[in-house]
């Protein structure tokens, strides 16, 4: 299977914000899936936050944020908890959750 880089616009807008979600740095800003499309991660607004490029690489290296920080952002975003987020990314990925 192919990976798929496009991301809908319509999602990313909706989350679009001018800083990191986690460090709060204004520059070079991009989308990051917590659960990778790879590993059947949705465009979701659940699944997607906001990253400035250092803690992108540090997400995607296993270092601060941990997918836990990110998963507790989103939650903190969206107004539901760390278990919502959780369910309805398991649900966007296939599982029965
Ligand atoms: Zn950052
Ligand atoms: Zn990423």
């Amino acid at each position: 299977m192919k990976h798929k880089r496009i991301i809908s616009k319509k999602t990313i807008n909706e989350i679009r914000s001018t800083r990191c979600e986690i460090c709060g740095q204004r520059t070079n800003i991009e989308p990051h899936h917590i659960n990778t499309r790879g590993s059947g991660g949705g465009d979701i607004r659940e699944n997607l936050i906001q990253l400035c490029t250092q803690c992108h690489i540090n997400t995607h290296s296993g270092q601060h944020p941990t997918k836990d920080d990110c998963l507790n952002k989103v939650a903190e975003r969206e107004g539901i908890t760390y278990d919502e987020v959780y369910a309805i990314n398991r649900k966007a990925m296939g599982y029965e959750v």
